[in-house]
């Protein structure tokens, strides 16, 4: 799409609002409107922002550290106008995904949409073609009259929470159709809706598309998940972990791997181990699972994210792999046929940035492939169960426990450092230590609960 034609459709619809949006590195859509009269100037030039932006936590404080702030310059906010869209559940408004440049019009270091762009181009040259799908939980609350929030639905009524249950979908017909219709007009083809593991927990699956386009996709299925659950008098939560005792949210990432003829190169009938795994595959996957430590301080950047990595609850706690085991951090799905085969990479959850998490495993994976070294045998067990002296002796180990050693371990891959460049790589880990600090000094109630009649 060009400039004109946005411009037609602005006119057709009688657009009086365009939301410029922007993904900062917490994966937090940020960015401005412009209105009636100033809509086609800022099309044409972008719009300002300053670039402290980029350097605030989830909870808009500033990064300990902060190599940006109240001092620094603007960038530019610049539509990419393939991205631009009329928004079906907001009168006269439409957005605009965009890319940061500087004042001078370079591309802003800091930009993870370029960044990954950057780096989809490396694989190109290379003659790969990635294809991604996105698989995201979320749940549905609604706000009890204590002003807390529970699974909608579920308080007063049995039978609703039950793991993949369909008693209860009439209450959630008209949300869920209106929410996958909208996301269709939006150009997102949405085609299941499952409702998952925990009460008023849901998952809806959108077709696979380049790694740009399906992160584009998948915060703009956010963003239209939060806004419509939110029309509907509920409330969604990406949050991994909303409630102790029940399942958690994950958002598994699906990556195949294509040649210029549409070739699928992570399929291979003659794979010795029977698997109709490629070398690439093996390869690509013993990269990821080399890294995995580092990927998943990047996909499970919160706090919270380390509470829903745990022993058996469908998500995974050590770097293994496994043909169809959901309790592998990567999963080969079995169903994959010769054009569908993919891995399924599954310690991510929804409260990261898309962008920067595909960056973070296109990269160790292509590592991987350049490195050609093979992966330990598959587990076929409940990985969850292995002792750390079982997964010493299956060439695995455990996943980081909690986001500050995550985030040890992100700082010391060199990979990763290399495709975010030092910017954005040092400005993420200070993001994500600054929450971590915020929280390890916070007094809880259960620390008041649990130890105050003690001592
Ligand atoms: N809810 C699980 C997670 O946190 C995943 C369940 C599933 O396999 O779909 O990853
Ligand atoms: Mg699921």
């Amino acid at each position: 799409m060009d400039l004109e034609t946005v411009l037609e459709i602005i006119r057709e619809k009688n657009i009086e609002s365009v939301r410029f949006q922007i993904c900062d590195l917490n994966g937090i859509m940020r960015g401005r409107a412009a209105i009636l009269g100033n809509i086609e100037k800022a099309l044409d030039r972008g719009l300002t922002m300053n670039m402290g932006t980029m350097d605030f936590t989830s909870f808009d404080q500033f990064a300990f550290g902060n190599k940006y702030g109240v001092q620094s310059e603007d960038f530019t906010i610049t539509p990419d106008f393939n991205t631009f869209s009329v928004l079906p559940y907001a009168s006269k408004s439409a957005r605009v995904l965009c890319d940061l440049y500087t004042h001078d019009g370079k591309e802003w270091e800091c930009c993870p949409r370029l960044m990954l762009k950057r780096l989809v181009k490396n694989y190109h040259e290379l003659g790969y073609f990635p294809q991604v799908g996105f698989e995201t939980e979320y749940y549905v609350l609604e706000e009890l009259e204590d002003g807390t929030y529970a699974p909608a639905n579920y308080a007063e009524k049995e039978g609703h929470g039950l793991i993949f249950a369909m008693s209860g979908q009439d209450e959630w017909e008209e949300f869920y159709r209106t929410y996958c219709k909208t996301l269709v007009q939006m150009g997102i083809d949405a085609t299941v809706v499952t409702k998952e593991g925990g009460p008023a927990q849901m998952e809806v699956n959108i077709h696979h598309y380049p790694p740009v386009k399906a992160a584009d996709n998948q915060i703009t299925f956010m963003d239209v998940a939060r806004e419509l659950a939110r029309q509907f008098g509920y409330r969604a939560t990406f949050l991994p972990k909303p409630f102790q005792h029940l399942f958690g949210s994950g958002m598994h990432v699906h990556l195949s791997l294509y040649d210029l003829d549409g070739k699928n190169l992570f399929y291979d009938p003659n794979d010795p181990k029977g698997y109709n795994l490629s070398e690439k595959m093996y390869y690509f996957m013993n990269g990821l699972l080399k890294h995995a430590n580092a990927i998943t301080a990047v996909g499970a950047c919160t706090v919270n994210s380390y509470k829903r990595l745990l022993p058996h609850t469908w998500s995974p706690v050590n770097n293994t792999w496994g043909i169809n085991n959901r309790s592998t951090l990567i999963r080969i799905p079995l169903d994959a046929k010769e054009q569908s085969m993919r891995l399924e990479f599954r310690s991510p959850d929804p409260s990261c940035n898309v962008y920067l998490v595909l960056a973070a495993i296109l990269a160790c994976g292509l590592k991987g492939i350049e490195e050609e070294t093979e992966p330990p045998e598959p587990i076929q067990e409940d990985a969850s169960d292995l002792s750390e002296e079982e997964l010493t002796h299956r060439d695995a180990a455990m996943l980081p426990r909690t986001l500050f050693e995550a985030l040890e371990d992100l700082k010391k891959d060199k990979v990763i450092k290399e495709a975010f460049g030092t910017t954005i790589f040092e400005e993420f880990i200070k993001v994500k230590m600054t929450e971590w600090i915020t929280y390890r000094e916070y007094v809880t109630d259960w620390e008041r609960r649990m130890y105050m009649r003690t001592f």
